[in-house]
């Protein structure tokens, strides 16, 4: 259970149910008031060592802007939602932006009008719209610390649409029993076990994360598999393989039937460079120059020939242990 060094909040969430909620069950948590989640000086002014401990802190503000960007994946509008940031730290995370300013967990109280959006547009459409609703966070590990996930699925199944996310969280208990209509679709995201230990700090094991898949197929959700982000390390081969044959062997039967994979390989960047290796001095270096290469404004991708590879062979692998299961795309 996530407790909070600190929590900053603006004035203005006390109007708020959620709010409220929040102050309350905090309460014996030291409190900072602030007057923006968007612009807190002393979070700006830290090391970037002090990462880690800076993500021990909860900011709770309301969200202004809710500009939906058209999407052509998986959704067709990544939509901004409950939350930004989170308390793990995955090194890759692209929610690391201009250095520490927003890998911290900011929950916006102002739930209701965020939704009511999202219902007007999807109900106005002539099709049926996907809304990507967790672009910006974790939902299912901000669920328990809010009950947002809960609250959504609730208030949003009677109407037109679909929203999804991704996790890399396997506590969805508190998910199964709701009558979600069918309107959920969750991307569950997977790396290699030695990957997740050694990149993916404060996240759920991987074998937490496929009873997670099980489960929700049992209650009835649309379940995806993300496998991403793929990181291109000296025996990849062996572990990504090693990760097709586990998922073949523990998934259930009902979730092998129509499961979906989405395959991301890594983008990384020299913030993030800079970052890990002073806030994480003995993790492994996710950047390798022979095989990365600069994709504009201080980002690093994997060249054409590592991804051409890396594709042929996820393409081979999941062909061979799921036949039947769909690529949507690997990118
Ligand atoms: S769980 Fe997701 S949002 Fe959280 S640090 Fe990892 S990649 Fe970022």
């Amino acid at each position: 259970m996530f407790k909070p060094k600190s929590i900053y909040y603006e004035k203005n969430i006390e109007n708020y149910q959620l709010g409220k909620e929040l102050l309350e069950k905090y309460k014996e948590v030291p409190k900072i008031e602030i007057e923006n989640h968007n612009a807190i000086e002393e979070m700006r002014k830290k090391q970037n060592k002090e990462f880690a401990d800076m993500k021990r802190n909860l900011i709770i503000g309301i969200r202004k802007t809710h500009k939906f960007v058209e999407n052509h994946k998986i959704s067709d509008f990544l939509v901004p939602y409950t939350s930004s940031g989170c308390i793990a730290a995955c090194m890759y995370c692209y929610l690391v932006c201009n250095y520490n300013k927003c890998a911290y967990l900011r929950l916006f109280v102002n739930r209701e009008e965020m939704l009511e959006k999202i219902i007007k547009v999807s109900n106005k459409s002539d099709k049926i719209l996907t809304f990507e609703i967790g672009s910006n966070s974790d939902l299912v590990l901000e669920n328990t610390i809010t009950n947002n996930l809960i609250w959504t699925i609730e208030n949003f199944k009677d109407n037109k649409g679909m929203l999804t996310f991704p996790t890399k969280f396997d506590m969805v208990d508190d998910l199964l029993p709701l009558d979600h209509q069918g309107k959920i679709i969750v991307r569950m995201s997977v790396n290699p076990e030695e990957i997740i230990n050694k990149v993916e700090f404060g996240t759920s094991r991987l074998r937490g994360r496929i009873e997670a898949i099980n489960k929700l197929k049992e209650a009835g959700y649309k379940v995806g598999i993300l496998i991403a982000p793929v990181i291109f390390v000296d025996n990849w081969r062996e572990l990504y393989l090693e990760l097709i044959q586990r998922l073949s062997e523990d998934l259930s039967e009902k979730a092998k039937k129509d499961i979906f994979f989405e395959v991301i390989f890594m983008t990384y960047s020299y913030v993030h460079t800079k970052i890990n290796e002073e806030a994480f001095p003995n993790a492994i270096n996710l950047y390798n120059k022979e095989i990365m290469t600069g994709r504009g404004r201080g980002k690093y991708w994997y060249k054409e020939e590592i991804r051409k590879e890396g594709e042929k062979f996820f393409r081979e692998q999941l062909k061979i242990y799921f036949p039947n299961n769909k690529i949507i795309y690997i990118v």
